[in-house]
């Protein structure tokens, strides 16, 4: 903290004037729902309970979880189920919903789950009984290798 802050406020004509920007927006961190899962805010008036909805946009179809939540009882998971399911049956996954791949580098398997925590814990599974390196690739920082020397 040396000298006096200089006051930007005002342009001073003397010295040319350089547009006094405070912040500059270089790379502006996007932020991004890390769950993938876009919750929109509902209506206040028709939200019936908090019953999660998700949309396909390659079947153009609208799902509300009602049968997950309640048929299937998976609570808080039924986001997970339903796209799991979803992709079970189509191949692809509904809107919003990018899944985390666990792939061992020596068995054919492919794992996808929705959250860190799940692939993880498969990919260190894996690796503690099989001794396989297992890739694991995130929905958007990359791959990161999980081998047997980390679950020791
Ligand atoms: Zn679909
Ligand atoms: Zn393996």
């Amino acid at each position: 903290m040396t000298g006096d802050p200089t006051d930007d406020s005002e342009p001073t004509d003397d010295e040319g004037h350089h547009p006094a920007t405070p912040s500059s927006g270089t790379g502006e961190p996007s932020v991004e729902n890390p769950d993938g899962f876009d919750s929109r805010s509902a209506t206040e008036s028709d939200a019936v309970e908090d019953v999660p909805t998700l949309t396909c946009s390659r079947c153009d179809r609208e799902w509300d979880l009602t049968y997950e939540l309640e048929d299937l009882q998976v609570g808080n998971r039924a986001v997970e189920q339903f796209a799991l399911d979803h992709h079970r049956h189509t191949g692809h996954y509904p809107d919003g919903v990018t899944p985390w791949l666990a792939d061992c580098q020596q068995c054919p398997e492919r794992e996808p789950f929705l959250a860190e925590r799940p692939a993880h814990r498969f990919a260190e599974g894996h690796a503690r009984h099989t001794g396989h390196p297992v890739t694991l690739t995130a929905p958007e920082s990359g791959t990161s290798t999980v081998g047997p020397e980390d679950v020791r």
